[in-house]
């Protein structure tokens, strides 16, 4: 166990834990540390903090270690920890918040998972609906990882579980226009936040 210098935490870093708590709409008060989302996480083994620690580290403003973190990256958003934590705090909204942060403020701990996000959100956008072939394709060669699941995508065309066509919606401009206003909110959020972060 390491000690914790909390004279050294500075305000800013406080008020920045504070907005990804009210951007994921939690009280961090209400956390007892009692570990229940922790126990929970069907992906616990492969992050460098427990949910319950990412809550610790809001709680006391240590605002670096949570945005260095690779835990929100590795978070699949499958709500077990939300529904199972007795005080209802939502860390699965914790989670998404501190990678927005993350994302904001460059950090990006596991870049394959931004890499995806990105590509996934390009791929829906373009067509209205997820085109798993061609988004694979588009994240191995972002990522660098040209041959992942090579092995699987050749037996899967072969089962024709999935095929070269491309799929579009009909719906596409409209699901591209409600992606955008998504994006164009947050950015706005985004804003107002820093614009009240730096009046304080
Ligand atoms: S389950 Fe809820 S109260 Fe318990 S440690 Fe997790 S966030 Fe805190
Ligand atoms: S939402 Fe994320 S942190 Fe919560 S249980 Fe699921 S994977 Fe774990």
């Amino acid at each position: 166990m390491h000690s914790i210098d909390l004279s050294a935490i500075s305000d800013a870093a406080i008020q920045a834990c504070e907005s990804i708590a009210q951007e994921a709409g939690v009280n961090l008060k209400d956390c007892y540390q009692c570990g229940k989302c922790s126990a929970g996480c069907p992906l616990s083994d492969g992050m460098d903090l427990m949910p319950r620690e990412v809550i610790r580290y809001l709680q006391l403003g240590m605002i670096d270690q949570v945005l260095e973190a690779k835990t929100p990256w590795i978070c699949a958003q499958c709500v077990v920890c939300s529904s199972r934590c007795p005080q209802s705090v939502d860390i699965c909204s914790v989670m998404r918040a501190v990678r927005l942060a993350s994302k904001h403020a460059g950090k990006r701990p596991v870049p394959e998972a931004d890499i995806f996000d990105d590509e996934f959100i390009a791929n829906v956008k373009a067509h209205g609906v997820s085109n798993e072939q061609y988004l694979a394709a588009a994240y191995n060669l972002k990522s660098g990882h040209l041959m992942q699941d090579m092995g699987n995508a050749t037996r899967m065309l072969k089962r024709k579980m999935v095929g070269v066509a491309m799929h579009n919606t009909e719906g596409r401009r409209d699901v591209a226009a409600l992606i955008d206003r998504a994006l164009e909110a947050d950015a706005a959020r985004r804003a107002a936040a820093e614009a009240k972060d730096g009046e304080a």
